[in-house]
């Protein structure tokens, strides 16, 4: 017998659809953005973000250009080392019993002139679905998300933007040089693993869990903390993203466990065969600065980045960082980026040899809380907040 479908009328049809939009979260639009902001008052804003990752810079820079400050903290999140921060220390602190009841306080948090400054713990503790679809202001490009977390994306528009990238290995049995293998959705390099051979990959590989291969690549790791201002029209301008200026704030390099210290117990070789493989896990940033002559590039390569962020989907504006290894011929390799504050900007409170020749003392957490202050003072927060 043939299966019965049971068919809506059209208007019928059309209620249901609008039933379930209504239902279903959606990302919010610049329609929506510029409603919540009529019922802002643009000179008492609070700025808030949860307290992990680079919330200290943050906040400290919100303070130092008078804004008004709210911690946001979940379930068992010791919260006293805040105290040692006066200057950091934010004026209120929200505390909740997991990140996305966030989700049902927006509307309350809007009414208290909220702005959320997102860093990769925020987003992360959220939850993705929930960081895109929350009903509050966000500064920045809340869609970048959706190029940076599918690697297919990211690596489309990064090498639309000239950018070159690892090259992609699509078969463990070709592997023929050193690649690094990351599983997808791995924070902060846990479980990545360097395979030389396919035997290698065979012994470490977990399985069920997707991944992706990439060549490993020799060089030394420079981590370019940029900053793009749609608003201010001097300075680096970047020409075809409608002449914004492009700073670069900082350079770190991060101190990642195990691997950037094992070399005190052993060669590589030596330590694998007693068990021990290398870690790629995020402990701390240290300071760099770059050859001199590599600033042309460092800078040609964050224009193209929010040239084509703009003709992609939107824009790509607030601080951004280009992940990259530069190789013993001077060239660039870039590994990932990230759309947002990066906890490398952590060493710069108080400015760094780049920040410090533009204004001194000049932090990104200080840079994103000036931009605030001018979109505020001069009608334009509808242009960076999402
Ligand atoms: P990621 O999570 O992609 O930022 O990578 C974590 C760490 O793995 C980086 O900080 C680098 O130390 C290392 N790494 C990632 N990709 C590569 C690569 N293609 N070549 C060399 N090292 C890499």
């Amino acid at each position: 017998m043939g299966q019965t479908k049971t068919r809506a009328s059209p208007a019928k049809k059309g209620k249901m659809e609008a039933a379930a939009a209504a239902a279903e979260p959606r990302e919010p639009t610049k329609r929506d953005v510029a409603a919540w902001l009529k019922g802002h008052d643009p000179k008492d804003l609070t700025i808030a973000t949860a307290v992990s990752h680079s919330s200290l810079q943050i906040f400290h820079g919100a303070k130092q250009e008078g804004f008004r400050t709210l911690g946001i903290a979940a379930g068992e999140r010791d919260v006293r080392y805040y105290d040692a921060f006066p200057k950091a220390k934010p004026d209120r602190m929200l505390k909740l019993k997991r990140y996305s009841d966030l989700v049902g306080l927006a509307e309350k948090l809007r009414e208290d002139n909220v702005v959320l400054i997102p860093h990769g713990s925020l987003v992360e503790y959220l939850g993705p679905d929930n960081y895109v679809h929350i009903g509050l202001p966000i500064y920045g490009n809340r869609g970048v998300l959706h190029w940076e977390s599918d690697r297919d994306l990211q690596r489309k528009w990064l090498t639309a933007a000239r950018i070159r990238m690892p090259r992609k290995v699509k078969d463990a049995a070709s592997i023929k040089e050193p690649v690094i293998v990351k599983y997808h959705g791995a924070k902060g390099g846990r479980g990545f693993f360097i395979a030389k051979t396919p035997a290698d990959f065979k012994r470490h590989i977990k399985p069920g869990e997707p991944y992706t291969i990439q060549e490993f690549v020799l060089g030394t790791r420079y981590y370019l903390h940029y900053f793009h201002s749609p608003l201010v029209k001097d300075g680096y301008k970047v020409a075809g993203a409608g002449n914004g200026q492009l700073q670069l704030l900082s350079i770190d390099r991060r101190d990642e466990s195990t691997i950037d210290e094992m070399g005190r117990l052993g060669t590589h070789r030596d330590l694998e065969e007693i068990g021990i493989t290398p870690t790629f896990v995020v402990t701390g940033n240290i300071p760099m600065v770059i050859r001199e002559s590599l600033l042309p590039e460092v800078f040609r390569m964050g224009e193209d980045v929010v040239k084509e962020a703009k003709r992609r989907f939107g824009g790509l504006w607030g601080p951004f960082c280009l992940e990259t290894v530069v190789t013993d011929q001077l060239e660039f390799r870039v590994f990932e980026i990230s759309a947002r504050i990066v906890a490398g900007t952590n060493p710069f409170v108080g400015g760094s040899p780049y920040s410090e020749m533009i204004a001194p003392g000049l932090s990104t957490g200080r840079r994103i809380a000036q931009e605030i202050k001018l979109a505020a003072r001069t009608g334009q927060l509808g242009k960076i907040l999402s």
